[in-house]
């Protein structure tokens, strides 16, 4: 099926201009977007990947990773292929730049494969494993009928898109777990292909509106200074303190040959952000405590290892031991 896509402008000799994310790629007729989900057909833009699959699990919530957000439930989770961002550390590259195999599944049978698996404690659905933005009309038809099934969505995205896409969009979405890739233009410049600036908008943005946490690969030489991992916290902060940063271990994936990210970083990275943040967790690394602790009284909230997790002293949003309101879990 042929689906127009939303969010662009018909130009001279049949170009059109796409304004979903920053690029705002011109692309001539036969040619596609940077994303490559993008396509000129005589004139007219055309998202290529609409309802077009190439992996789908069920996954912990955990995973995205979500630590605050129904822990211990699970998620219907689909990925497509294609991104807008050209990260040489790509963690996923086989579906953000490889050819996968895709087959059809159309909005209404994600929706009957998503009401299946609340038999497996799933609560909707994530679009993760490549990048959600790029999958727009696909998301937003899927997510209308999600929603009137009180189904639950979700984004693992690098949130660099539009701030007028984003708005229509947050209001089909509960939650979403955003890339910071690092805190420097220079870093998104060199090793992506993109901007800082529109990613810190969209974290602006999506934290009025839904459940946020954030996730930052931390990658030696690149972008683990310890100043920048500091400013990075404050603003975080500066937003809510209570949001969820998740410093996540690099390995060595498609370009990008450096060691991976020893433990001792990533242990210094998390006692900074914690001046400022409440809850700073370390992902991709057997060992640092997981644990969700009550930010009054330090009593044990939510048990986490791997992607085991029972919760302790959680009473309706507030802890059991003080009786604190605990912000920013849903559980
Ligand atoms: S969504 Fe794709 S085609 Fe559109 S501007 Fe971004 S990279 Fe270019």
């Amino acid at each position: 099926m042929l689906k127009e896509a939303m969010f662009y402008e018909k130009l001279e000799d049949h170009r059109v201009r796409c304004m979903l994310c920053p690029h705002h790629c011109i692309i001539k007729p036969g040619h596609q977007g940077i994303c490559r989900s993008r396509v000129n057909e005589d004139g007219q833009l055309i998202a290529s990947n609409y309802a077009q699959i190439a992996s789908l699990a069920l996954d912990p919530i955990e995973k995205k990773p979500l630590y605050h957000f129904y822990p211990g439930k699970a998620i219907l989770s689909a990925g497509t292929f294609g991104c807008n961002l050209s990260c040489t550390f790509c963690q996923n590259h086989l579906l953000a730049h490889g050819n996968p195999a895709t087959y059809a599944v159309e909005p209404q049978q994600l929706l009957e494969l998503a009401e299946k698996s609340r038999a497996n404690a799933s609560i909707g659905v994530a679009f993760t494993y490549n990048e959600p933005i790029i999958w727009y009309e696909y998301i937003m038809d899927t997510a209308v009928l999600l929603k009137e099934k009180d189904l639950k969505v979700v984004l693992v995205t690098n949130g660099y898109i539009e701030a007028e896409p984003l708005n229509q969009l947050l209001p089909c979405v509960d939650a979403m777990n955003i890339d910071v890739k690092a805190f420097t233009e220079g870093f998104y410049k060199k090793l992506c292909k993109a901007g800082l600036k529109q990613v810190m908008e969209t974290v602006e943005q999506a934290a009025q509106h839904c459940h946020v946490e954030l996730t930052s690969l931390i990658i030696p030489g690149e972008n683990d200074d310890l100043n920048d991992i500091n400013e990075m916290a404050k603003w975080i902060a500066g937003i809510d303190p209570y949001i969820p940063l998740h410093l996540s271990r690099y390995h060595p994936a498609y370009k990008l040959d450096r060691e991976a990210t020893p433990s001792g970083t990533l242990e210094q990275a998390r006692q900074i952000a914690r001046e400022y943040l409440k809850y700073v967790f370390v992902g991709n690394l057997a060992g640092p405590d997981n644990n969700t602790y009550c930010s009054e009284c330090e009593a044990l909230l939510i048990k986490r290892d791997a992607y085991y997790t029972e919760t302790i002293a959680l009473d309706q949003g507030h802890c059991a031991s003080c009786g604190r309101e605990i912000k920013y879990i849903v559980t």
